[in-house]
């Protein structure tokens, strides 16, 4: 990792590389190399939205997507989202992120809609200091209009813990977010800690079990108890119920048997380029889930 950091400093040539200073460790060095290169990366058109199917397990039908942000920076390569987000979250440089993200996405549902392709609704991640943000709500109801795309389609995927931080600050942004008409997902549920008494006051209307609760859940009691208890939590308090990282046709039965609403998983598609998501809204196919 050390070697990888410094290698990845050489590259991004002379002017940065003086950045990388005797006393600094190697994920240090690497998370200024990230920065550095995050700065300029919109700018620069190095980012691009891919699309992850989500699958109804009651009819096996396409029913939504989750927006994945991709980037590829000359230097770097590809970088996965789980490394430059934090960075990008702890340099300040998210909300410039979110808003392209945002605007990309609005502009691609009314593409699809101009072209035929129906009411998806997708799915964008916020991450925490975007939740906090005062701006991201008015962000959100100006780019829906903008595109002019009804609000219905977008769904945002929050985790635990943006919105546990300030959890009645967090109340009042969802209730302002639900009031625009936009769906709202608790996302990675199970993996941060939720108080149950909020989770009764955030207007959200779908709980997505954590993949690392899916991995096992066909073969670990402890993994399909706690599963079997986020669907009959959800249920019970009239949310949906998304399972996410389904890789396998017993995940998915199992999930299907005990009434998970929904699944995100390679099981079905990987996330898709544009193109390829496209094309599966031309010609969708439908999760077969009875047959070996
Ligand atoms: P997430 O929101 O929990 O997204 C689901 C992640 O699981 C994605 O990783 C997806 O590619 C991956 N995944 C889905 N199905 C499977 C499967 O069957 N097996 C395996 N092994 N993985 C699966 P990805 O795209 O690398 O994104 C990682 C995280 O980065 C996301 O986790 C999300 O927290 C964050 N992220 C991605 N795009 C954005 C964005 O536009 N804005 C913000 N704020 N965060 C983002
Ligand atoms: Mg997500
Ligand atoms: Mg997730
Ligand atoms: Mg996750």
């Amino acid at each position: 990792h050390a070697e990888m950091a410094l290698i990845r400093a050489k590259e991004l040539g002379r002017d940065n590389y003086a950045f990388f200073t005797e006393g600094m460790d190697a994920d240090s060095r690497h998370r200024l190399a990230l920065q550095s290169q995050l700065r300029g990366a919109v700018a620069r058109g190095e980012f691009c939205v891919h699309y992850q199917p989500k699958v109804s397990l009651q009819t096996g039908e396409l029913v939504g997507a989750e927006a994945l942000l991709r980037w590829h920076n000359a230097a770097l390569g590809h970088v996965s989202p789980a490394h430059f987000i934090p960075v990008a979250e702890e340099y300040g440089l998210i909300n410039a992120i979110g808003v392209w993200v945002l605007d990309t996405v609005c502009g691609q549902i009314r593409a699809w809609r101009d072209q035929g392709l129906g009411d998806v609704r997708v799915a964008v991640n916020l991450s925490a200091s975007q939740f906090a943000h005062a701006d991201t709500v008015p962000l959100v109801e100006q780019t829906l209009r903008r595109h002019g795309v009804p609000a219905s389609c977008l769904n945002i995927e929050i985790t635990e813990g943006s919105v546990m931080g300030d959890p009645d600050k967090s109340v009042d942004a969802l209730h302002r977010l639900k009031a625009i008409g936009v769906g709202i997902s608790l996302d990675d549920f199970g993996t941060g800690y939720s108080s149950l008494a909020y989770l009764k006051r955030f207007p959200i209307d779908v709980l997505k079990i954590d993949k690392s609760f899916v991995d096992d859940v066909a073969h670990a009691a402890s993994d399909a108890a706690i599963a079997l208890s986020v669907i009959s939590l959800a249920h019970n308090l009239n949310m949906r119920v998304v399972a996410e990282g389904v890789e396998t046709p017993e995940q998915a039965r199992f999930l299907a048997s005990h009434g998970c609403d929904a699944m995100q998983g390679y099981l079905y598609s990987r996330p898709l380029t544009v193109d390829g998501f496209t094309a599966l809204l031309r010609h969708p196919r439908t999760l077969q889930l009875n047959q070996e």
